[in-house]
């Protein structure tokens, strides 16, 4: 099998990282705070194993019970748990294609089949998505949403319908969620009271600029998460100090969203000067974009992400099925979108 292939991390401070969807704002100062008032000798033992004092500030920030978190480290052990808890080896799971190209090779380790439904000609999801899982007989389908590596948002409808309608367990992957529009009114959260095949995927990574920490959790009816939570969990599976620092950063839900709305508006900035550049763009509702190449630039994709590497800027190139003429390009600083923009235009002419 082939193993997950990571972004790059450089060494030098001084590259314009903008390949692997970090934010370019540090984490709140209440972070800060938590690590200069952090008693070592806490680490002597281990720590409370199912980090119950943030499960229930989750709890009470989304009016759900402890019983509906489990909090992992990462998002990425979430879905390794919820893999190996709801997918019998030899049995189906299912993702659509493209995205996260950690589902197959943690479905690989579990031994199970793989279905991957192709996304439509824009990206989003076939009309008949939920009939096609279900012939399959997925056990477990993974969608991202927003998705991944487009920046599309799927409506909360959509998706309830097909949960609605599958007959597996849902995992929806809401790494991006926190940049989504408010205005949009997206929210799938309560959908967890009604419905006991649906998990919802969060992450400290994205959204509260904490991907170095490793904290991720998911929501869900009592039915799916207390598996997880009492049997096929790491015994430790989250360290004391990122229990403390996950909560201190949650807390501070003010400086969370001003990180977001920033985000958000560095996106705008990005979208448009990109499209003044002759790039084709999805509408993002992430911290990223995906760019399709102009039809008449002298470099290909795979090229122009060489020469911005050599300039000091990391973007991200796949070499995958539907994405060999596109860059996904992190949302950055106002300063490191320019500066993207600049060069993208002395390469391009
Ligand atoms: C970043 C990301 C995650 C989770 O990342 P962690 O750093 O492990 O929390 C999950 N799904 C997608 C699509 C992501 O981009």
């Amino acid at each position: 099998m082939q193993g997950y292939r990571w972004g790059e991390q450089p060494d030098d401070p001084n590259v314009i990282k903008l390949n692997t969807n970090e934010l370019p704002f540090d984490p709140s100062p209440q972070v800060t705070q938590a690590l200069r008032n952090f008693d070592p000798s806490i680490l002597r033992v281990y720590p409370q194993p199912t980090a119950d004092a943030l499960r229930d500030q989750l709890a009470e920030h989304f009016e759900l019970r402890r019983n509906n978190f489990i909090v992992t480290n990462g998002g990425d052990e979430a879905l390794r748990l919820a893999l190996t808890t709801f997918v019998e080896p030899g049995t189906t799971f299912a993702m659509t294609s493209p995205s996260y190209s950690l589902y197959p090779v943690l479905a690989q380790i579990q031994n199970a089949n793989i279905t991957e439904i192709p996304l439509g000609d824009d990206w989003l999801h076939p009309h008949d998505l939920a009939e096609q899982l279900n012939d399959a007989e997925a056990q477990l389908t993974c969608v991202v949403n927003p998705h991944a590596p487009s920046g599309q948002l799927t409506s909360a409808q959509d998706i309830e319908q097909l949960a609605r309608t599958l007959e597996g367990v849902l995992l929806i992957d809401e790494a991006y969620v926190n940049f989504v529009d408010p205005q949009l009114m997206y929210n799938l959260v309560p959908l967890v009271n009604d419905l006991d095949n649906v998990l919802i995927l969060r992450t400290f990574s994205k959204g509260y600029a904490l991907a170095g920490l490793r904290l991720g959790y998911l929501i869900g009816h009592p039915a799916l998460i207390t598996p997880m939570v009492e049997k096929t969990r790491d015994s430790y599976n989250m360290d004391a100090l990122s229990q403390i620092i996950g909560a201190a950063a949650f807390a501070d839900h003010t400086y969370a969203q001003t990180l977001w709305q920033a985000v958000r508006e560095a996106r705008t900035q990005l979208t448009d000067g990109l499209r003044q550049l002759g790039f084709a763009l999805f509408d993002s509702q992430t911290n990223f974009l995906l760019a399709r190449i102009p039809g008449n630039a002298k470099l290909n994709a795979q090229q122009l992400y060489l020469a911005l590497k050599d300039n000091g800027i990391l973007v991200r190139y796949f070499d995958a099925p539907r994405l060999t003429d596109k860059l996904r390009i992190t949302v950055g600083t106002t300063a490191q979108n320019q500066t993207l923009i600049e060069q993208l235009q002395e390469l391009l002419t």
